[in-house]
């Protein structure tokens, strides 16, 4: 049983992409802008990494996988982790470091 061919859908709500700005972006307009003003505690994070948490929201480069939990993709592009707003597989996040990814998810979220 398959959908209609990959009508692409935002991350967030799910519904149908219709613009390519959007379908680029990952997520419908209201969705991004609530994103963007997403009510989240960044104190304790340096600018750059609230800087890279939203760098990779924009680029879609963290996907929600089940309930609180996402994968995004490292840097460079060569690795995935698994992410919640509390831990992270990444090398900074195994260590008990709070990395940006969490801080992603967090704004992911809280939006
Ligand atoms: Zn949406
Ligand atoms: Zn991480």
């Amino acid at each position: 049983m398959q959908n209609t061919p990959e009508q692409p859908r935002c991350l967030h709500c799910h519904r149908p992409l219709r613009s390519a700005k959007s379908i680029a972006l990952g997520y419908g307009p209201t969705c991004a802008r609530k994103i963007r003003r997403a009510p989240v505690d960044t104190s304790g994070y340096k600018p750059h990494q609230i800087a890279s948490a939203r760098e990779l929201i924009e680029d879609a480069a963290i996907i929600p996988l089940r309930s609180i939990v996402f994968v995004a993709v490292s840097s460079d592009g060569t690795e995935t982790y698994k992410t919640a707003p509390n831990a992270c597989s990444c090398p900074a996040g195994v260590k008990g470091s709070r990395c940006y990814h969490q801080l992603a998810a967090r704004m992911l979220l809280a939006a």
